[in-house]
Parts: C-alpha cells; sequence; structure tokens
C-alpha cells in the first residue's frame, strides 16, 4: 500500500504576529466548533481516497492548533485514530505556540498517538518577541518545553527566527545557545522575510523597520549553522538541523516531491502528480461542506517534465542533495541528460557540486539558492 502524509490545517491563534501572512485568524472563538465539524465532514468525503494509503506522517499544524479546547480536539483525533490507517512507526506532529499548552493538553495529545511537538518560540529575548508580535515571553517557552519533556514527548522542534527587526548578532548567539541547552531534537532556523499584507510590510514601506543588513543576515545563518552542528545538530536542510535519526518525516515528504493530503482551510494537497488546494474563506468552507460540496480546487496538473522540475528544486533544499539514480530509476529517466545546461552551467560557477551519485549546493549556492532553483523551473 502507497504512504502519504496528511496535514491538517487549524487557522486559528490568539492574535497575528506582524510578519505573518499565513492562512490564520484571531478572535474566531465562535468558529472553533462548526470549524471542526466541517473539518470532520471533509475527512469523510475523503474516505475513500483515504482509504488507498497508509499514512506516515500527521501534521497538524496552523495556526495554533494547541490554542484549540481538548473537547474540540479530541473529535479530530478520534476520527483520525478509529478511520485511518497508520504506519507502527508514524511520525505525528501538533504546531504549538507557548502559553497555548498545559500539562492536560500535552497528557491528552500524547495519549491521543501525537508523538512530536513543534514549538514556535523565535527569539530568546522579551523585547524582540513583543517587537515581532508574539503572545509569550520567553519564559512561558522554557516552562512549556519542560512541561513537554515532563509529560513524555521525547521528539520536539523548536522554531527560530533572524534577521529580526533591531535583532542583534550576539541576541541571535545567545538564543542559539539557550536552545542548545534545552536539547531539542530538531531546530528549524528561519531568515525574515517581509511578506506583503503584513504589519511588517506595512512599517517597511513607511521606512519604519531596522532590519539587519543583508551582510549581518548571512553572518547570523553561519552563525546556527557553527553553533547547532558544534552541538552535534546534524544540517539536513537549508534552515533545518537535526539530531541523528531526528529528521522530520512530513518536511521530508515536501522536500522529495512525495503525496500528501491536506485537510482543512486552504489546505494543499499533492496527489497523482495534481495539486489541489481547498478553499480559503472560513465561511465558504464551513458552508460547502454543511451542503455536502467539494470544497477544493485543481491548480495545477503536472506533466512529468514539471514534476521532475520541482523534484529538482525542493531536493535541492536538502544539504545531502538529490539522488539522481534514484530519481533517474524511480521516473525512468536521465537527470544528467534533461539538466545538462544547467548542471554544466552552476557546477562551472561552484554553485552546485556533484559527488558520486549525489548533486548537492555548495555553501555559495546555499547562499545563492533562490538563483540556482530558478535555473530548474520549466520556462
Ligand atoms: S502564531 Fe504562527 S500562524 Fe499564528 S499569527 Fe503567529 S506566525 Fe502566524
Amino acid at each position: 500500500m502507497k504512504e502519504i502524509g496528511l496535514y491538517i490545517h487549524i487557522p486559528f491563534c490568539h492574535s497575528k504576529c506582524f510578519y505573518c501572512d499565513f492562512n490564520s485568524h484571531s478572535n474566531m472563538e465562535d468558529r472553533w466548533s462548526s470549524y471542526v465539524e466541517a473539518m470532520i465532514k471533509e475527512f469523510q468525503m475523503k474516505k475513500e481516497l483515504l482509504s488507498q494509503y497508509i499514512i506516515k506522517s500527521i501534521f497538524i499544524g496552523g495556526g495554533t492548533p494547541s490554542l484549540l479546547p481538548i473537547t474540540q480536539m479530541k473529535k479530530i483525533l478520534d476520527y483520525i485514530n478509529i478511520n485511518l490507517k497508520m504506519k507502527k512507526d508514524l511520525e505525528f506532529t501538533i504546531e504549538s505556540n507557548p502559553g497555548t499548552l498545559d500539562r492536560e493538553k500535552l497528557e491528552f495529545y500524547l495519549e491521543s498517538g501525537i508523538n512530536r511537538i513543534s514549538m514556535g518560540f523565535q527569539a530568546w529575548q522579551d523585547h524582540i518577541l513583543r517587537e515581532i508580535g508574539r503572545i509569550h515571553t520567553k519564559d512561558d517557552f522554557v516552562q512549556n518545553f519542560k512541561l513537554a519533556r515532563e509529560v513524555g514527548f521525547k521528539n520536539i522542534n523548536v522554531d527560530l527566527m533572524f534577521g529580526l527587526p533591531n535583532q542583534t548578532i550576539e541576541e541571535w548567539r545567545e538564543t542559539l545557545e539557550n536552545i542548545v541547552k534545552l536539547n531539542p531534537e530538531h531546530i528549524s532556523s528561519y531568515s525574515l522575510k517581509i511578506e506583503d499584507n503584513t504589519i511588517f510590510a506595512r512599517k517597511y514601506d513607511k521606512g519604519l523597520l531596522k532590519l539587519p543588513s543583508e551582510e549581518e543576515d548571512r553572518k547570523m545563518y553561519y552563525l546556527a549553522k557553527d553553533i547547532l552542528t558544534k552541538n552535534n545538530y546534524i544540517h539536513y536542510e537549508i534552515s533545518n538541523f537535526s539530531k541523528n535519526t531526528y529528521e522530520s518525516v512530513h518536511n521530508m515528504i515536501y522536500w522529495k516531491n512525495h503525496e500528501y493530503i491536506g485537510v482543512g482551510l486552504g489546505a494543499h494537497s499533492y496527489i497523482n502528480k495534481t495539486r489541489t488546494s481547498n478553499l480559503i474563506d472560513m465561511n465558504e468552507y464551513i458552508k460547502n461542506l454543511n451542503i455536502g460540496n467539494e470544497i477544493h480546487i485543481v491548480e495545477e496538473v503536472n506533466s512529468m517534465k514539471s514534476h521532475i522540475s520541482e523534484c529538482m528544486f525542493l531536493g535541492l533544499r536538502l544539504v545531502k542533495g538529490i539522488n539522481i539514480h534514484e530519481l533517474n530509476e524511480k521516473y525512468k529517466v536521465d537527470i544528467e541528460k534533461i539538466y545538462e545546461k544547467q548542471m554544466k552551467k552552476l557546477i562551472g560557477e561552484k554553485l552546485l557540486k556533484k559527488e558520486g551519485k549525489y548533486l548537492f549546493l555548495t555553501p555559495k549556492g546555499i547562499d545563492l539558492s533562490n538563483q540556482v532553483f530558478m535555473e530548474f523551473l520549466i520556462e
């Protein structure tokens, strides 16, 4: 039976972080119940599809899934546990934000099969957390992290951000050094991007955002790499680090361009080389599910050529790179022939390197990764 990843979207947050353009909404407590009911209907609608697969990873993301009360989350988890076929060693993650977790919730997650907690933290300094619109303090995070351990979570991811307004390199160092002391199994470390339609975009346009320079941003990137690898984290993807064997199974599905099914508001799926996305308007999503209508839109049906092109630029995000032999065998193609021109150019410019069956980004290639990925886009 084919394996697949399952993504479940919970689009609720306490308030909106200043940099966030995710599909998340605050002040919608009155919708929690009708949203969960609608999501169960979506699961029922997808029952036949889901029955064709065995689930190898589940990611409940958001938004802030840990904001949902146990009574609501229980409806989702009960449905999953009763109706879906899951792999024995399934990775089952829930995203959370400090300040929204307590012992009761954590124990309930663990009892319901969730075995990985992903915590959005971002920075060690309370003044930075305030300046980026986070609702929690450093102490809230440390308390929640320790509680998750105490309850029994053996696999914890921490999300960090650098290149933040008014953040110094020393503050970034302090963040990294303190996180390392807590010893999570996985750390994601992303550079701030100013996205359209965010509070930061409006401030940026008015010249009111003091961001680290491009040079400082790169220094912060390499500082993370240095500190984390010295502390036994494997740098396995451009922005992700893990202890041995703790790479994120779910994210690997995306980077390897494998199949996944998304459930929930605006959730994306990729099955049979077809990308679909669910309705993004909350009222429409709930209304349509209540009357039994389909709620997804087909965005793209990939040809083999575009599927391979995606495998290239997604796979190159992995530090290990692309296993050319594996791709050739899986898709009955000759990668080195298809991308002869691009590989020659990029290897010549020392942006890519080929060693044995692997093609991967050089350090210079990592710095200029978007430029490299562009070369593999289909014109
Ligand atoms: S908690 Fe996450 S999803 Fe919610 S507003 Fe902040 S960044 Fe966005």
